[in-house]
């Protein structure tokens, strides 16, 4: 029996430096961006990563494009050799190469959602932009697929989120806040359903999954056994999914005992045999 980890990145295994504890500053970087160490986890998660990867046993699946994934220098080593979802599930790479498959099948998948400029065009319509609003300080997509904006969240309406998804409706996407950034995607682009493909694929008989935002509900409800940080968003507004394991700890430390659980969870089949 198989049993595959697969599991978002940041806020998750990876984590902020910002937020990092005084205590916690021997945690090993594995991000820098113009010049800082953005990014840190710790040594006992990225070998129990190697570990599962080793044997096939660990799908990083994230929001960020390939171009952010890879300044994770430690993921992006793995994902050359192994499976990564990146874009929230709308790209696959193997061994750093664009799955034509599941390309093909999230080319169907969003057939019936607008084409991004047009979803593009109904939010700034409706809500500005960086130039005619105070309170949205960035707005990009993401590879051509999705939308995101930062957000100052005293300044921004309050009722934001929930406007956008009226908005979108009818478009066939929908929009999620999460922490201070507002993303608008395609209802087809979903990690959970990339899992799913995967899971097909790969003949996996049991799937892991962790997460911590909105964005990861779908990838957690996929899996057999599931893991949520106990300082992520989902717990603090009531939303993690059912018989979901919560962490002891937060920030690196959850990221450890995810990471070491799900390793003992492949090698206990491993040795059932
Ligand atoms: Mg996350």
């Amino acid at each position: 029996m198989t049993r595959v980890l697969a599991s978002d990145l940041d806020r998750t295994l990876v984590h902020s430096s910002a937020r990092m504890a005084p205590d916690e500053v021997d945690s090993p970087v594995i991000e820098i961006y113009k010049g800082r160490g953005i990014t840190v986890t710790r040594q006992a998660t990225l070998d129990a990563l190697a570990a599962l990867h080793e044997t096939g046993g660990f799908i990083p699946v994230t929001t960020r494009s390939k171009e952010q994934v890879a300044r994770i220098e430690p993921i992006w080593a793995m994902a050359q050799t192994g499976w990564l979802v990146c874009t929230n599930g709308a790209t696959i790479l193997r061994h750093g190469k664009v799955d034509a498959a599941w390309e093909a099948q999230i080319d169907q998948l969003c057939a019936d959602s607008a084409p991004l400029a047009q979803a593009h065009a109904a939010f700034t319509a409706e809500f500005g932009t960086p130039e005619t609003v105070d309170w949205m300080p960035l707005l990009r997509d993401c590879d051509g697929v999705f939308l995101y904006c930062t957000l100052k969240l005293d300044l921004s309406p309050r009722d934001l989120e929930s406007r956008a998804n009226q908005l979108f409706a009818p478009l066939g996407w929908r929009a999620i806040l999460h922490g201070r950034k507002l993303y608008a995607l395609p209802n087809g682009v979903c990690k959970g359903r990339a899992a799913q493909y995967l899971r097909e694929r790969l003949e996996i008989d049991e799937l892991m999954a962790a997460g911590d935002s909105e964005l990861d509900v779908e990838l957690l409800l996929a899996a057999e056994h599931r893991w949520c940080p106990i300082d992520a968003e989902l717990v603090e507004h009531g939303a993690v999914p059912p018989r979901t394991r919560l962490t002891q700890l937060g920030h690196v430390g959850a990221g450890e005992e995810i990471a070491l659980d799900a390793l003992r969870w492949a090698r206990e089949t491993v040795a059932a045999g």
